[in-house]
């Protein structure tokens, strides 16, 4: 597998049997950058078959005063370890939400994605604290989409689809991230108020020369279409990859071959530009 970002040192690097130390290292440098601004929303754009724009992900960045750009896998998951992956969220979300504002005062109706950590989200004050961004930033909810991964889903099913539903009722969509990497069954699917599922870049690349990667993309496919969720696939790297895909339904393209993660203020001057001419 290809290991995201680069050109950090060793002491950040490995994300699998990082010792208790660097963790502990990296946890106290995030908690005290966060504050001082270290982060950096990027946004890589998600494509309709027929080539438009109908997206963007927000995947959050560290800029290391020393380390320079730090991808997510290394300290994401530290983060996750303690609430301070509820002050990453936050960053995120107010960010994104200011975005998804400022576009729209520019006539771009840009639709985000942000990740939404399990431990977020189980917060009880997570609705309240999300509407209240909604309404300090005059984001319209339609506009954003939280993805969540199966393994929230998985325990304590009640809590979690009443806050859905709830979130759900103000405009705001779910799509399951990484999905068919989970434990879970298909019947939750029913319960939740989903309207997107997420087909994990590992599926995607291995889908046009691995039959078993291949009858999985078709079976998220076949489901989606009969719950009549829109899916996104993710990692899209090859012309083949997509033509899989497109070959086998209506699905909606994120990867390096039509984009890649980039400066938030980027991707809109971009977009801006092209809605202007
Ligand atoms: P994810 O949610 O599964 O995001 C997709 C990852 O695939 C991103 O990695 C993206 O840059 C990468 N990707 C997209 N297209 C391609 C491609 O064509 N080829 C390859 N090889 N990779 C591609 P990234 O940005 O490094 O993020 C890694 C993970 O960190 C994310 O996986 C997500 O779980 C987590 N993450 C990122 N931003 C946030 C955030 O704001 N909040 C939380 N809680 N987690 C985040
Ligand atoms: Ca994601
Ligand atoms: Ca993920
Ligand atoms: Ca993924």
């Amino acid at each position: 597998a290809k290991q995201g970002g680069g050109g950090h040192p060793a002491f950040f690097e490995a994300s699998m049997g990082k010792s208790a130390a660097e963790s502990f290292r990296i946890e106290r440098e995030l908690r005290a950058g966060i504050p001082r601004g270290e982060l950096r929303l990027f946004l890589q754009p998600q494509f309709s078959a027929a080539g438009e724009v109908v997206g963007a992900e927000a995947l959050v960045r560290w800029q290391h005063p020393e380390r320079g750009l730090v991808p997510p896998g290394v300290f994401v998951p530290v983060a996750e370890e303690s609430d301070l992956i509820v002050e990453l969220g936050v960053w995120v979300m107010n960010e994104a939400c200011r975005l998804v504002a400022v576009a729209d005062a520019a006539g771009l109706p840009l639709a985000l994605s942000v990740n939404i950590s399990p431990r977020h989200f189980r917060k009880p004050e997570f609705n309240s604290w999300a509407r209240s961004v909604l309404d300090r930033t005059g984001a319209p909810p339609e506009r954003l989409t939280l993805e969540i991964t199966e393994g929230l889903i998985i325990d304590n099913v009640s809590d979690v689809v009443a806050k859905m539903r709830e979130l759900s009722a103000l405009g705001i969509h779910f799509s399951i991230d990484d999905f068919g990497t989970g434990y879970s069954s298909l019947a939750y699917l029913k319960r939740l108020p989903i309207d997107e599922l997420k087909i994990d870049k590992t599926f995607v690349q291995d889908a046009p020369h691995d039959p078993s990667d291949a009858a999985l993309v078709e079976t998220i496919l076949a489901v989606a279409r009969q719950l009549q969720l829109k899916v996104v696939a993710e990692g899209v790297e090859t012309a083949e990859q997509a033509e899989f895909l497109n070959s086998r339904g209506e699905v909606v393209h994120q990867g390096y071959l039509f984009g890649r993660p980039a400066p938030a203020d980027e991707w809109l001057a971009r977009w801006a530009a092209d809605a202007g001419a």
